[in-house]
């Protein structure tokens, strides 16, 4: 096969998997130029007997992902719902507090005065940032310059509302709240819908999994393409100084193109060379742009024994001393492999590395027990844990997040085309930006900027909206509105 093509994609995540599947399916040549032994990056499904199949990166889907929901349906794929039928439990000072829907409820009535404010607050802040462009928000600089945690400080009134809070902001982007631009993250979280969408189970963005995992979606797109994707090929080179793109790989081959689709997270752009240099503000961008810190656990158990005492699985644990803040069941749609999903986010990942993988097992059974009040799950059969942060290819996870001041300096190169480079990854998504929907917005936009270039496709089809998928579809009251303020006063007088 000639190592000439239309479009060079390089990196095989589910962005630049979707842009070449669009390419190839519009008539275009195509290369995937994937650094790992793999496809997939971010999402990865493992299979063994202990476990079956399990994802060990980005897995969950729901209401209003259209385009992965659509892509994985074309694939053949299939979801089913993440256990939501029992009692959630919010964990906070040493007891267990069960509760239904998506927000811990809160009893207090100043702290639930506060915690409706939070709440209210971040979305009405959210209305004001352009999904397209943060940066054009009325107060974008204001906001960019101050971090979660000072947005917070200013917001909260209460101690137990900002411990939430920085649960919720932990738990999104696995990012401390000092470390993130306040603009960027009510950006991302206005951009999945609000508060409510992104936090859910049901009819929000943990609502739903696919069935044999969502490596699939990378995989099976890797069989139409067949030899067209390349393995093991880290690009270390771009040259545009010539009539067509010249990429290189560490392994000393060289490809050759009309055009390149960059996949990859920004800030591994770092570990590319480029002929000639890229333009200051993409130059600087790349390196100031870190990747969350997250470790994904799963822990399996002969039974799904908390499903007994009326518990789904879903844990929304606070405390420093809590390896995990946050759970779902992970048990197969047919009760098989019992299990529970966990996270160690931010500081907590960087901390409990230092530990043996066994000792980490022990930790968080023990924090099951204690939560699920149960000596059950200290009993486990069989662990399994994904540390993204010493991924060389990912940096890692989930996604990036944009420190103080950057978003409004820089964000608006972020999918700006380098000459015959477009941008994809899902990074420089509009809707889900941070997720696998992201994703496939991300690369798709990118094929069709090529598309375009090419004189295939009008401008005003770059950017094509999305049905809403007939199989996975928004409630009729949608999205759950977080009580009102006039709730909260109703609530404040009742007391
Ligand atoms: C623990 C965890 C949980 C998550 N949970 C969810 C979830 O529940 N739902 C959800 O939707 N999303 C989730 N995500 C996020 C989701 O997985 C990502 O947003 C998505 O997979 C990103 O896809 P991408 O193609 O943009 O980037 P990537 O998947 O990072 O793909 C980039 C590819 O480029 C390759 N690459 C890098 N550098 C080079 C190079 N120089 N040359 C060639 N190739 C290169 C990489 O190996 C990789 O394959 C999660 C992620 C993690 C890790």
């Amino acid at each position: 096969m000639s190592n000439k093509c239309d479009v060079i994609v390089v990196g095989g995540g589910i962005s630049g998997m979707a842009a070449a599947k669009l390419l190839h399916d519009c008539g275009l040549s195509v290369i995937v130029l994937e650094a790992r032994d793999r496809v997939g990056g971010r999402t990865y499904t493992i299979r063994n007997k202990n476990v079956k199949y399990v994802d060990l990166g980005g897995s969950y889907v729901g209401p209003t992902q259209n385009r992965i929901l659509r892509l994985a349906k074309e694939l053949g794929l299939e979801t089913y719902k993440v256990n939501e039928v029992e009692r959630l439990i919010h964990f906070v000072k040493g007891k267990s507090y069960p509760f239904r829907g998506p927000f811990p409820p809160v009893w207090n009535p100043i702290i639930y005065l506060d915690y409706n404010n939070l709440w209210r607050t971040m979305d009405e802040m959210g209305q004001e940032i352009p999904s397209d462009a943060p940066w054009k928000a009325p107060l974008a600089e204001e906001w960019d310059y101050m971090t979660m945690k000072e947005l917070l400080d200013k917001i909260c009134w209460t101690k137990s509302t900002k411990h939430i809070a920085t649960l919720f902001v932990n738990l999104c982007v696995t990012a401390e709240t000092h470390e993130v631009s306040a603009l960027w993250f009510l950006w991302y979280v206005k951009q999945c819908g609000g508060t409510t969408r992104i936090i859910s189970t049901t009819n929000g963005g943990q609502e739903r999994k696919f069935i044999g995992g969502s490596g699939q979606v990378s995989e099976r797109i890797k069989d139409i393409l067949g030899d067209r994707v390349k393995l093991e090929r880290p690009v270390i080179h771009i040259d545009q100084t010539g009539e067509n793109v010249v990429v290189k790989t560490l392994n000393h081959e060289i490809y050759e193109a009309k055009y390149v689709i960059s996949a990859i997270p920004p800030v591994l752009g770092m570990k590319i060379h480029y002929s000639p240099p890229l333009p200051m503000l993409r130059n600087q961008l790349i390196t100031r742009v870190p990747l969350g810190s997250v470790i994904k656990c799963m822990v399996y158990y002969k039974e799904p024994f908390w499903r007994k005492k009326d518990f789904c699985g879903t844990m929304v644990i606070e405390g420093e001393e809590a390896p995990i803040a946050y759970t779902l069941d992970d048990t197969k749609p047919d009760g098989s492999y019992p299990a529970i999903m966990g996270f160690i986010l931010a500081h907590k990942a960087r901390k409990l590395v230092r530990l043996t993988k066994e000792e980490r097992l022990r930790k968080l059974c023990e924090l099951y027990a204690k939560v699920l009040n149960s000596q059950e799950a200290l009993q486990p059969v069989h662990y399994e844990e994904k540390n993204w942060c010493e991924e060389q290819y990912s940096g890692g996870c989930y996604t990036t997040y944009f420190p103080p001041g950057i978003l409004t300096q820089y964000g608006r190169v972020l999918r700006q085309p380098v000459g015959k480079i477009f941008f994809a990854g899902t990074e420089t998504a509009s809707h889900w930006s941070g997720y696998m929907e992201g994703a496939v917005e991300a690369g798709e936009r990118a094929a069709r900027e090529i598309l375009h270039a090419i004189g295939k496709i009008p401008e005003d089809e770059i950017w094509q909206p999305e049905p809403e998928s007939v199989d996975v579809w928004m409630s009729l009251h949608d999205p759950l509105p977080a009580p009102s303020w006039s709730d909260t006063c109703l609530l404040y007088q009742a007391c």
